[in-house]
């Protein structure tokens, strides 16, 4: 059977190349965007018609109210939503001391409320078919921490917990919560790397080169998978072997 999977943040970088990647398979695909309405739409026209139908949808995952009509719409369209990816997120780098109250407030409301809100939608529809895939995009730095990113750190730590507390809750409904924590994958979100940074940061990755959006994408892949039907409440990390 065709199953339909949500990806927030589906515009661009990684959640682009998981959109392209699960449709080519077959997959119903709801792209989520927020600003990139153009490169969202111009994606889903260039995927549907593969066996699948690709939709998008606005919506800020860190409005409950936006995130419900969305997910409403999905579920209109489609019928249910089997796998949730909750990929959009934000990221900035500051001297802790430079934080802001607005900066710590945004940081925290797209990557840890967004995804809070976005399983509040969706899992009741989960819990009745007693199925459901949900994977969270965390990041090797809610792992390590990063310097002059406490903000992003913590959110991501915050992803990781919630990923495993949530998965503990659903098991007996038969719904695998698991996160991915990529390393430094080769996306707008490092856009503004400096040469320099970038070539230290190749130097210390054992696979010597940063990561593409498909990386990430076959990790997601795989823990939508059947193949990955006893595995809930884990941390994937496909980092080059930058964090080992
Ligand atoms: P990106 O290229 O900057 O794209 C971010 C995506 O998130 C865009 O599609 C953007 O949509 C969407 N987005 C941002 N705020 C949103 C909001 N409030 N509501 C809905 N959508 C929103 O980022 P990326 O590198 O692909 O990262 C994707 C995920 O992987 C993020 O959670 C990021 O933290 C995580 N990650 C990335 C890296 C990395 O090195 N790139 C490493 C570890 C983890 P619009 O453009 O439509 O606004």
């Amino acid at each position: 059977m065709k199953k339909t999977v949500l990806i927030t943040g589906g515009s661009r970088g990684i959640g682009r190349a998981s959109a392209q990647l699960f449709a080519q398979q077959g997959c119903n695909v709801a792209i989520n965007y927020l600003h990139s309405q153009q490169a969202a739409m111009d994606l889903a026209a260039g995927l549907t018609g593969e066996g699948c139908q690709v939709i998008t949808c606005q919506a800020d995952v860190s409005s409950r109210e936006q995130v419900a009509a969305m997910v409403g719409e999905v579920q209109e369209r489609f019928g249910a939503i089997e796998i949730l990816i909750n990929n959009a997120g934000i990221a900035q780098q500051k001297m802790f001391t430079d934080i802001t109250t607005e900066d710590w407030d945004a940081m925290l409301a797209v990557n840890v409320k967004g995804i809070f809100n976005c399983c509040q939608a969706v899992v009741p529809g989960m819990i009745s078919r007693k199925q459901g895939k949900i994977i969270n995009l965390a990041s090797i730095w809610g792992l390590t921490g990063a310097s002059c990113e406490v903000h992003y750190s913590t959110a991501k730590a915050a992803v990781i917990g919630f990923t495993k507390a949530l998965a503990r809750e659903l098991g007996p409904s038969n719904i695998q919560v698991n996160c991915v924590a990529p390393g430094i994958i080769d996306t707008d979100m490092n856009a503004s790397l400096l040469e320099d940074d970038r070539c230290r940061l190749i130097e210390a990755t054992p696979l010597m080169r940063l990561g593409t959006p498909q990386d990430i994408a076959y990790a997601l892949w795989f823990l939508a998978s059947e193949q990955a039907d006893f595995l809930t409440g884990q941390v994937l990390s496909p980092n080059g072997g930058f964090v080992i």
